[in-house]
């Protein structure tokens, strides 16, 4: 077993064979049972053990349960590909942080570090922090870069997945037009790369290892320094033709309001953003915030920035129910830095949703009522769903 059998297994053309719809469906998945993977791929059961024996000989897969193989909520029984057949690297060019995490292909999780940027910062100075976090994962890992199967790349814009360029960028000016294959291509040497915005990248971490779990249509409500979210229908994220589908932040709710940073004015991103809170608890302060201070000092009870985060709910609830009416979604799992707060924020956002939306809680039975979820990932999971990328091949290969 080595990395350009595996690579090999992984490519569409392998989806023809048993053998390469088995090792595919563990790489999206992560560890599974033969009983999941037969109900998975559609195989009969005799054939997923045949197969199974095979790749467990040739040392392909291995079972679960060693402290090599990870994988949330793994059943007892459970086969994944061996963590030594090669890793993926996930990247978050976030609007003030730049995320690197390197994990294996059983998903386990080996490396996860990040650096924290001013806003505006150029893609220059993004290369050169991802070659100083990628170095940093590397260190005193087993796994050299040798085993490198992908790069996925979550960026806090939006991005034409297939192009891997950037659209003229809502949340970061500085990166409008920006060709991701031109700026990453260099660092990874002919590894292919996958890219697609944060939003539509929680999502994959959503439905992979978080609370979507299960779900094949959902939306992820982002409310963080930007308003973001994702799309999900019949297990797909929904891209749009341009890559540009789930902006619920630029919803336009008044022509004649502020000006957003997209170019637009009156944006739900301009009321419902953290920003403006933020900077309002900086002049409170007298002092440098960071969003997560704000929710800390909400928990450990200050007034103000409780005040800040509940706010924060009813706008972001105003915008929740415009989905809602669009959407009439069976699950929105609300993902960002605020859902920190927990009920402080989940409790004014349910109640604001309840009273914009169309369909009323008390109309329906509840089997029909919208659930709202807050995400179990402590950011909004988007650099692990760039792992995801590589790992379920949602993205187009663009190199
Ligand atoms: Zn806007």
């Amino acid at each position: 077993m080595n990395k350009i059998e595996l690579k090999s297994l992984l490519t569409d053309g392998a989806l023809a064979t048993p053998t390469g719809r088995i090792v595919r469906t563990l790489s999206a998945r992560g560890a599974l049972s033969a009983t999941q993977i037969a109900r998975l791929t559609g195989l009969a059961k005799s054939t997923v053990s045949t197969v199974l024996t095979e790749l467990r000989r040739s040392d392909m897969v291995v079972e679960a349960g060693s402290e090599s193989a990870g994988g949330v909520g793994r059943p007892a029984t459970a086969l994944t590909l061996n963590p030594k057949a090669g890793t993926c690297i996930g990247i978050l060019i976030g609007q003030t942080e730049i995320q690197v995490i390197l994990a294996d292909v059983s998903h386990t999780v080996l490396s996860d570090r990040s650096a924290y940027l001013a806003p505006d910062y150029s893609p220059d100075t993004a290369i050169e922090y991802v070659r100083k976090l990628i170095a940093d994962a590397y260190q005193g890992q087993w796994q050299g870069r040798e085993g490198l199967l992908g790069v996925g790349i979550a960026v806090g814009g939006p991005v034409n997945p297939v192009t891997g360029k950037m659209l003229r960028a809502g949340g970061m000016p500085t990166w409008a037009g920006a060709d991701m294959r031109e700026l990453f291509g260099p660092i990874f040497d002919g590894v292919p790369i996958f890219c697609d915005n944060e939003s539509n990248c929680a999502a994959i971490a959503e439905m992979t290892w978080g609370a979507a779990q299960g779900h094949d249509d959902f939306i992820v409500y982002t409310l963080d320094l930007g308003v973001g979210g994702a799309i999900v229908s019949g297990g797909r994220v929904l891209r749009g033709i341009a890559g540009g589908a789930g902006e619920f932040g630029h919803v336009v709710l008044d022509p004649n309001g502020p000006p957003c940073r997209c170019g637009n004015r009156g944006c739900l991103d301009v009321y419902a953003s953290f920003r403006e809170p933020l900077a309002e608890s900086e002049r409170h302060f007298g002092r440098s915030m960071r969003l997560a201070d704000v929710v800390e000092l909400a928990l450990g009870g200050d007034a103000t920035c409780r005040a800040l985060i509940e706010r924060a709910g009813e706008a972001g609830g105003h915008g929740l129910g415009l989905i809602g009416s669009v959407f009439n979604p069976t699950l929105v799992v609300v993902s960002g830095r605020l859902v920190a707060a927990g009920d402080m924020l989940m409790r004014p956002l349910a109640e604001s949703f309840e009273r914009h939306t169309l369909v009323k809680h008390g109309d329906v039975p509840d089997t029909a009522r919208t659930i709202l979820s807050p995400s179990r990932f402590s950011d909004n999971g988007a650099c692990m769903g760039a792992v995801g990328l590589v790992l379920r091949h949602h993205g187009r290969l663009l190199n």
